[in-house]
């Protein structure tokens, strides 16, 4: 299994050698099944595939992106989760739309990118609240760890706590005010006003 996630400098990781499929994002929760290389996969949020060599992926400019994939490496997915996916609990979604072979959460592994953090998201009074009633089992310092800053990585790391996905990584960054050793942005991001240029985060077994 490889992974990599897109950057400004480098939007499409260079490890795919087979096409991704093709994908519209639509902030929902929807989940599709990759089978053959550009496959049509329609309005999705999550892809995930059993096939070896076959890459998956989803494009983020600010939400996060999770990969995961199983650990006895028989499927992978990517999933992207910004705050209307993540609103619509797509990572549940994601575990209980698989078949029943490869379904356990305990057996999946998942690495978060780079994404907007408490530190840049500002976020309504209004909509904060709804999250913090739909999560309600997740504290509240969490969900909002300062005034009116919303922490969409804390909130899917706490879903897939409860569910048993072992979190292997969470990128550091934060794709609003990341910079690299130029002191240029490290990341595209939505809320800065990158309105056309996305990063992808692919993953796919060997
Ligand atoms: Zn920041």
């Amino acid at each position: 299994m490889n992974f990599g996630f897109g950057t400004r400098q480098q939007p499409l990781p260079l490890m795919t050698e087979k096409k991704l499929p093709n994908w519209k994002q639509v902030r929902g929760a929807a989940v599709a099944q990759v089978q053959l290389e550009g496959e049509n996969c329609g309005e999705v949020d999550a892809l995930w595939t059993r096939q070896s060599g076959l890459p998956v992926g989803i494009i983020t400019a600010d939400c996060v992106p999770i990969l995961v994939y199983r650990n006895d490496l028989k499927a992978v997915g990517a999933i992207h989760a910004g705050w209307q996916g993540t609103e619509k609990n797509i990572v549940e979604h994601f575990f209980h739309s698989l078949p029943a072979d490869l379904a356990d959460p305990k057996e999946w592994s998942a690495h978060l990118g780079p994404s907007i953090r408490a530190c840049c998201y500002e976020f309504g009074a209004d909509l904060l609240e709804q999250f913090v009633q739909k999560f309600s089992w997740i504290p509240r310092t969490q969900i909002e760890p300062a005034p009116r800053r919303l922490d969409l990585i804390a909130i899917n790391s706490a879903v897939m706590n409860r569910l048993g996905v072992q979190i292997k990584s969470v990128h550091p960054d934060c794709t609003f005010c990341a910079k690299d050793e130029k002191s240029e942005f490290r990341y595209f991001s939505h809320r800065r006003g990158d309105r056309n240029s996305r990063m992808v985060s692919v993953i796919q077994l060997k």
